[in-house]
């Protein structure tokens, strides 16, 4: 089986996908079209399909002619609140919303790789799930889990995981993967802190907030240089600041609001109890007090399966053309991190950084453009993931 020959012939199918998609970006949990797209094609192409899996999230059940294991193969559909100033001719018609995160491609990637390994079907061992998920930029209450309760990891029971996001930190034919933690847990945080206002000229008589929500700003950075295990990955951000209404009036309250990023379950709890007791300390020296919440249910770290890594870069080096490197950690969050909860696999990046197309503005940004050479190497890359993971004794 040549996959990446397959996936070549197919990369026609794959930039139209793309394309039609990117012109009309979904926002999270509202994947309506994108996701009648993937179910309709997943059909035509004989695959057994769940719609409506987790709110918008659709399940393609493949299975091969042989026994084998489950392997379950993940792409995020949804789009950004961003206004697209690309100058790609296909540029999004929805104002305000864009593919800025390149999701359109991954659900593109991965309805080819369904193509691929729906034509191979009399060759494949086990059966092979596909998991087109909403919402993955929805913070901590991303698509993820309500597609795993939705029963999407069941019936039957996925045994390896795989997703992969492009990325412009590696180069157009470079794929990065990396064993153990990739991706950072992220912890917002809301700190409402509670004074006394009075008269601007008259300090003496209130607890200022303001003054003490700056003595907490500066405090928290404390925690990330004498608080934390300097060898591991830490960062407080705190992004947001509110209070206030009139030059000579002193608030009653202020609010800040940030985030923390770790790369480990023991870091993760100390940081989070550290931002609690500096903050409540801080503001207790000065006479107020400070009330911390962090969100719940934040995704977890993105922690790739070591075992299953290792024999994944291996399958990855069978592909022609394509170089497999070590990946950096990023302090970036991935609702993925849910599937890798349920099952072992692997989270990997797909380089898309092409100076000579433009294709060097990061994700997130209005003027995001993805390789579209890249677009094979991606379907190619997952269905080999999961033609060899589904062998009855794996790759
Ligand atoms: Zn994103
Ligand atoms: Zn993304």
């Amino acid at each position: 089986m040549d996959f990446l020959a397959d996936a070549t012939a197919g990369e026609p199918e794959m930039i139209r996908t793309r394309r039609a998609i990117h012109q009309k970006p979904e926002l999270s949990f509202h994947e309506v079209a994108t996701s009648k797209l993937v179910a309709d094609r997943l059909e035509s192409l004989g695959i057994k399909v769940r719609r409506g899996v987790g709110g918008t999230g659709v399940v393609g059940v493949l299975k091969g002619a042989k026994k084998g294991r489950v392997v379950g193969l993940r792409a995020d559909m949804d789009a950004l609140p961003v206004e697209e100033e690309s100058d790609v001719e296909f540029r999004s018609k929805v104002k305000g919303v864009m593919h800025a995160c390149g999701h359109d491609g991954h659900v593109a990637m991965l309805l080819g790789a369904a193509r691929i390994l729906a034509e191979h079907r009399t060759e494949l061992s086990g059966t092979v799930k596909f998991l087109f998920q909403p919402a993955e930029e929805h913070g901590g209450k991303g698509g993820a889990l309500p597609m795993i309760e939705d029963g999407a990891m069941r019936d039957p029971k996925v045994d390896y995981v795989f997703g992969l996001h492009i990325s412009d930190t590696y180069n157009s034919g470079e794929v990065a993967v990396r064993p153990g933690a990739l991706m950072a847990a992220p912890d917002s945080f809301k700190i409402k802190i509670l004074g006394k206002g009075g008269h601007g000229a008259y300090p003496h008589l209130t607890v200022d907030p303001i003054y003490i929500a700056a003595q907490i700003v500066i405090a928290l950075q404390g925690v990330s240089g004498r608080m934390m295990d300097p060898v591991q990955p830490f960062v407080v951000s705190v992004c947001s600041v509110h209070s206030g209404t009139k030059d000579n009036i002193i608030p009653d309250d202020a609010a800040l609001e940030g985030t923390i990023r770790t790369l480990d379950k023991g870091m993760r709890k100390r940081a989070k109890a550290k931002v609690s007791e500096v903050a409540a300390s801080v503001a207790k020296t000065f006479g107020g007090k400070a009330v911390v919440s962090f969100m719940e249910d934040a995704y977890p770290v993105t922690f790739n399966d070591p075992r299953a890594t290792g024999k994944a870069a291996e399958v990855l080096k069978k592909i022609p053309g394509l170089k497999v490197r070590t990946a950096d950690q990023v302090m970036g969050g991935e609702d993925f991190s849910r599937f890798l909860e349920k099952a072992p696999g692997t989270f990997y990046f797909l380089g898309t950084r092409n100076e000579a197309k433009g294709c060097v503005h990061s994700a997130h940004s209005s003027k995001f453009k993805m390789d579209e050479d890249v677009l094979k190497l991606g379907a190619a890359s997952l269905a080999l993931l999961a033609a060899e993971f589904a062998k009855p004794k794996g790759p």
